[in-house]
């Protein structure tokens, strides 16, 4: 049996459980013998994942719930072996994460980036149940609450449980944010907006989906919603930004002339 390292109260992350890095943040949250996972990584770590549980000493039919933040590769790709060990489990997630599992979309998942060479198994699932927000999810006496919090892709989810955020790739505790990327259906105002709204909640502390957890700083907050203000209207940015004002000047210099000095 493993000594059980707790984060928070009833919260323990499996990378810092196993002390290496496993791949993304895998989250057990638990009351009492029952307990959920928020994402599941990669294929190829699920089964340690899961004899880690089991030397915790919780037991794996008091598993309710396999939940994905996002349907992207590194965090469910094994969803489905996870939940073939966990039959009793409920898997959940955004109905765009589990439209992208049902029809198995490689590029908006990350399984293909073809101009990279990148191509992974992401195995086709149908989730048991959608989850949006305003949902709750029951776990003894503990709640989560269902955040949509839409921008690094369309089905991002974070989850509440009392002063803490499970905050998905919203934001890390460098200020960076989940990759921006249009044929990943990023949106940068609806990421300003979420971010905005992770500012400005009562929150205390924000449990990242890859990283370190972090206390909540909206100084920090501030400065990735300017960034990305500013990326709005940079070419950098491609379809995912909302104007180039390079393009406006143009625009009056085309009517004007050029004139070298
Ligand atoms: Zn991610």
């Amino acid at each position: 049996m493993y000594e059980r390292i707790e984060l928070f109260p009833g919260v323990i992350e499996m990378n810092y459980q196993a002390r290496r890095r496993l791949g993304c943040c895998v989250y057990l949250v638990h009351d009492g013998s029952d307990w959920l996972l928020i994402d599941t990584g990669f294929e190829d770590t699920v089964d340690d994942i899961i004899e880690i549980i089991r030397q915790l000493d919780f037991p794996l039919a008091n598993c309710r719930y396999l939940i994905a933040t996002h349907a992207d590769v590194d965090h469910v790709q094994g969803l489905a072996r996870a939940a073939d060990l966990l039959p009793q489990s409920r898997t959940c997630g955004h109905p765009d994460a589990a439209r992208l599992l049902a029809e198995g979309d490689r590029v908006t998942t990350y399984a293909e980036i073809s101009a990279q060479g990148i191509s992974m198994d992401m195995p086709t699932m149908q989730l048991h149940e959608t989850i949006n927000e305003g949902d709750r999810l029951q776990l003894g006496d503990r709640e989560l609450e269902v955040w949509h919090t839409p921008g690094h892709t369309v089905g991002q989810l974070a989850f509440r449980l009392g002063n803490l955020l499970f905050s998905g790739d919203n934001i890390y505790r460098d200020g960076c944010v989940g990759n921006i990327d249009a044929h990943h259906g990023s949106d940068i105002p609806s990421f300003i907006a979420s971010l905005t709204r992770i500012r400005d909640s009562d929150v205390e502390w924000l449990l990242p989906s890859h990283g370190p957890p972090f206390r909540k700083d909206n100084d920090l907050l501030q400065s990735t919603i300017d960034r990305l203000t500013g990326y709005c209207h940079m070419a950098d940015f491609g379809t995912c930004a909302t104007s180039w004002p390079l393009m406006e000047e143009w625009d009056r210099e085309l009517i004007e002339g050029f004139h070298p000095e």
